[in-house]
């Protein structure tokens, strides 16, 4: 009998998108990029030269001129465009992101609505880039304000929101009326090449927006780049710090936001059934795989038994399977090594589910995890893990609960689950980190406020998207001027126009 074996598909390639057009990579160097829930290679993404990093500059710029030059009316036109396309097409986007990160379809589809949210926002750019006038500032002097472009601004991305987040940099930049450079994560960048098409069909002019795919050379490329005026990044802390110092020591604006070790404190006179539900959602949601996940649980006095023992309850009922497949409810995490490095928090504390045991036999998965007297100082309780792993930690009053949030090192989100206003009112008021929950575990604010951690979860003065991220892709100017009468008027019966 004569053994088949079968041919291994070929891989997909994915290219960077300069000038408006697919360009393959000339340096040799890819990447590798997985199926996470089939745990096999799918696609390999080129590495950018410093030379092709400079090629989606000089694209940039060249678009600058025309760009910033497009009417407010005509870009808010083309952002509607933009808006219905990714809404149309929000299934397809989906499937990309499923493909890539593992993440289930469901999930996938609340990043891109949530990144359109985003886009929806910047579609009021007229109203947003308003600005002052002061008339009769001195006799016969009016004195405004205007905001403009920086001109080329980048954008450096993290694996886990392949979509929303590069949204969160690109719609507002370009809104603004600035070109963008992306530099998307290598492990899952299909979205960001699928974007670049979909801005093209929708009638963006080349070059406007480009992405370069790659590693620490297109990075350190971006980061050195004269003729780059901002960076926006999102990523984990130490790069996050790195990219901070780099990209201001070469002149440029830069936000840099890092990573997470958010809290969320129960306290005892909190209803117990909906504080678990929450836990449960915000834990294993995309697998532990979110900056705004709840990964450490600081249950106040005598909740936590109730508490630990709802949360184990709810766990087997967590569908842990192929994000294609509708009804999984949690995917696998993004590389093999993650995984593994994920499960090796597991010896510390009190293990009280185990995620190593009942995973899918095929695909980098880690069934929700549960670790309770987890404390300071513990590898498992300091570090982000950045998976499927709710840590817990008991404590005897709300005020050791505050200390615990304020003493981390990281402020991104935090959350209070309680009954008592004044409690709530008090966190509020007390606790350091930038996006605070009462009685919600993911307070990733509305498009038209702005998103953004404290202390080691950004660097950086500016948060992104919303009002923030405007100003950030903008510059003020102040003009004060004076004017003989005019004696040049003319006669036009015409319906007024804007464009
Ligand atoms: P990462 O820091 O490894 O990578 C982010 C980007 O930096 C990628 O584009 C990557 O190519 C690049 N990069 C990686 N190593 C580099 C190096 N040595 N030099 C230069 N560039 C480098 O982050 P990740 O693993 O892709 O994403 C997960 C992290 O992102 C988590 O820490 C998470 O909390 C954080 N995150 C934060 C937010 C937020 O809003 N604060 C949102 C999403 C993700």
């Amino acid at each position: 009998m004569t053994e088949t074996i079968e041919a291994p598909a070929a891989l997909r390639q994915i290219n960077h998108w300069i000038g408006g057009v697919a360009v393959a990579g000339t340096s040799g160097r890819k990447g590798p990029v997985y199926n996470p829930a089939a745990g096999r290679q799918s696609g390999e993404v080129d590495f950018a030269t410093v030379e092709e990093v400079d090629a989606a500059v000089q694209a940039a710029r060249a678009a600058f001129t025309t760009w910033r030059e497009f009417s407010l009316a005509k870009r808010a036109e083309l952002f509607f465009r933009i808006r219905e396309l990714v809404h149309e097409r929000r299934e397809e986007l989906a499937r990309i992101l499923t493909s890539e990160h593992g993440k289930v379809l469901s999930d996938a589809l609340g990043e891109v609505t949530r990144g359109l949210e985003v886009i929806e926002y910047c579609c009021g750019l007229p109203s947003l880039l308003k600005s002052e006038y002061s008339e009769q500032a001195s006799t016969g002097i009016d004195v405004y304000s205007i905001r403009q472009p920086l001109g080329v601004v980048a954008g450096i991305t993290p694996f886990n929101f392949p979509a929303m987040v590069p949204m969160w940099m690109w719609a507002p930049a370009i809104a603004c009326g600035n070109t963008f450079v992306l530099k998307p994560s290598e492990k899952d960048p299909s979205a960001s090449v699928w974007t670049a098409e979909l801005l093209k069909e929708a009638g963006l002019p080349d070059g406007v927006f480009n992405v370069v795919n790659g590693d620490k050379v297109a990075v350190d490329a971006v980061l050195e780049h004269p003729q780059i005026a901002a960076v926006s990044f999102v990523g984990s802390t130490p790069i996050a710090r790195y990219v901070y110092e780099k990209a201001t020591s070469t002149g440029k604006r830069c936000q840099a936001l890092g990573g997470a070790k958010n809290h969320m404190i129960v306290l005892p006179d909190a209803d117990v059934d909906m504080a678990a539900d929450a836990a449960v959602s915000a834990a294993y949601g995309s697998a532990g795989e979110r900056c705004m996940a709840v990964s450490m649980l600081v249950a106040v006095g005598s909740v936590a038994d109730p508490l630990i023992e709802a949360i184990k309850e709810r766990i087997p009922n967590v569908k842990v399977g192929d994000g294609m497949d509708p009804s999984s409810e949690m995917g696998p995490l993004i590389t093999r090594e993650h995984r593994d490095k994920v499960a090796s928090y597991l010896d510390e504390g009190t293990v009280v589910v185990d995620g190593r045991e009942n995973c899918p036999e095929e695909g980098f998965f880690l069934t929700p995890s549960l670790v309770d007297d987890l404390k300071p100082g513990m590898r498992a309780y300091d570090d982000e893990i950045f998976g499927p792993v709710l840590g817990v930690t008991r404590v005897a009053t709300y005020d050791e609960a505050v200390r615990l949030v304020n003493e981390s090192p990281y402020g991104n989100g935090t959350a209070i689950f309680t009954r008592d206003g004044g409690a709530a009112r008090r966190f509020q008021f007390e606790a350091q980190a930038g996006m605070v929950g009462v009685n919600v575990p993911i307070p990733v604010p509305v498009a038209y406020y702005s998103f953004g951690g404290w202390k080691g979860s950004l660097f950086g003065d500016r948060h992104i998207y919303g009002p923030e991220g405007i100003d950030f892709y903008t510059r003020g100017k102040v003009v004060t001027s004076r004017w003989p009468d005019p004696a040049t008027s003319t006669v036009d019966l015409g319906f007024p126009q804007t464009r």
